[in-house]
């Protein structure tokens, strides 16, 4: 490995640092060029919903990692700076100020932006998304004039946010378009108790509504929804989705779908530029179809992916995907996908009280686990998948019977 090589990383969060500080670690003598849009150090993003709305974490407790280590792994890092374009045929990435950079690697790691709902009055004062720092800041900025919060989208996002505000004393009211909370990422016992749980706390959830658009005059007044309702709000969080920022590879030729599409090293089309995190589309080594995940567990695997291919060392991605959320006094915590499953099982009382486990089947293997405070469910449910052991339904509703024996 020649030390005029380098490796450009685009986009700078979970993924691209993480595959930075990988190729550190996996022996890449050449140049590491970390390229990120946003203007400051890189930080943990998942917190965005948690702690920093409610105001028990400020900016610089989330860093990815102090600034002293970029220089001490020798990343050079460029912040606040946008590439617009690949050039495959020179190698170069072109930045948003004219700079060229060459690449004998490249990392696409550039996430992934907020779905926009363009409806009158999105753009009015006190409308709000949540992906970056600057949006909580412009949140917790609203909040003391604040009394009735309308969060749009009843997904993780909008619901952690709705259950941080809450804390915070703000009447708050979640609208969802589909039928049900959480529809796209969990099955509906889990979605019943999300809703419960945010009425028991005091939140109006309303499902099966549409948004009509925004009412105010400088600033939102209202949130106007079937039939001309109107729901009184001086603050709105949009949380209906996110898409992918794949325009870069696409306008360079590299094949793309729901994301820029690679394989189990996490290779594009072309061979010498990697996609990684949230970005990046693949086949899943445990569900046989293309997927594309929104976590950080994907991001940092893939990341160690990538660089290890980079440095000679590849192995494929195999990794089963998890997912946390925490909203009030709950940690879910899921392993798996339980997107295609025909049998629900629960373990655990899940009207009682706040700890249960929902385990999803499709013909008869166990393919997913929603683990609602219940920390050993996830990890014996972790192994099982892994395993690829399907405990009988007797068993498995049998608090009393230990699931370790299966592993045994
Ligand atoms: P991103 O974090 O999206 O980062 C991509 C970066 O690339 C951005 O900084 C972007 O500005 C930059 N970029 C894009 N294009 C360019 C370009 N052309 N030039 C330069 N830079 C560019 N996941 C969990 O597992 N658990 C959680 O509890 C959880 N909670 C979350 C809460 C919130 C509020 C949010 C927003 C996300 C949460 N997630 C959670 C998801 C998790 O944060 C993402 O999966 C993770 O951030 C993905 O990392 P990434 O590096 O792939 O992409």
């Amino acid at each position: 490995m020649s030390r005029s090589q380098t490796c450009v990383v685009v986009g700078a969060s979970h993924a691209g640092v993480q595959a930075a500080l990988s190729l550190r670690k996996g022996g890449w003598q050449g140049d590491v060029v970390l390229i990120g849009a946003e203007p400051q150090l890189p930080y943990h993003r998942p917190p965005l919903s948690k702690t920093l709305l409610l105001q028990a974490k400020g900016a610089e407790d989330i860093l990815l990692k102090p600034e002293a280590v970029y220089a001490r792994e020798r990343i050079d890092l460029h912040l606040g700076r946008t590439v617009r374009a690949i050039d495959r045929a020179s190698s170069q990435v072109i930045l948003d100020s004219g700079e060229h950079i060459e690449y004998s690697k490249l990392i696409l790691a550039t996430g992934c932006r907020v779905r926009p709902l363009d409806l009158p009055g999105s753009k009015l004062a006190g409308v709000h998304y949540l992906r970056t720092v600057d949006d909580v800041q412009g949140i917790l900025d609203d909040i003391p004039h604040a009394r009735n919060m309308v969060v749009v989208g009843g997904g993780y996002i909008g619901l952690e946010a709705a259950a941080s505000l809450r804390k915070s004393g703000l009447t708050v009211t979640v609208l969802e378009a589909a039928d049900r909370l959480l529809a796209r990422v969990t099955g509906s016992e889990v979605s019943e108790f999300f809703r419960q749980m945010h009425e028991q706390e005091g939140v109006d959830v309303r499902t099966n509504v549409a948004v009509h658009g925004f009412d105010g005059v400088d600033a939102v007044e209202a949130v106007v929804v079937d039939n001309d309702q109107i729901i009184p709000a001086d603050l709105v969080i949009i949380g209906v989705g996110v898409l992918p920022n794949i325009e870069l590879a696409n306008d360079a030729g590299l094949v793309t779908s729901n994301g820029i599409v690679v394989n189990e090293f996490t290779n594009t089309s072309d061979y010498d530029i990697y996609a990684i995190g949230d970005c990046a589309s693949f086949v899943s080594h445990w569900y046989g179809r293309e997927v594309r995940l929104e976590s950080v567990q994907n991001a940092v695997d893939q990341a160690k992916v990538a660089a290890a291919s980079i440095c000679g060392n590849p192995v494929p991605y195999t990794a089963l995907p998890w997912f946390w959320s925490d909203q009030y006094d709950v940690k879910l915590q899921t392993v798996g996908l339980s997107q295609g499953h025909d049998q629900v099982l629960i373990r655990g009382d899940m009207t009682g009280g706040r700890s249960f486990s929902a385990w999803y089947f499709r013909r008869g293997s166990l393919i997913a686990v929603d683990a609602i405070n219940d920390a050993r469910s996830y990890v014996i449910g972790t192994k099982l998948i892994q395993a690829g052991i399907s405990p009988p339904e007797s068993m498995l509703v049998d608090t009393d019977c230990d699931l370790r024996k299966f592993l045994a």
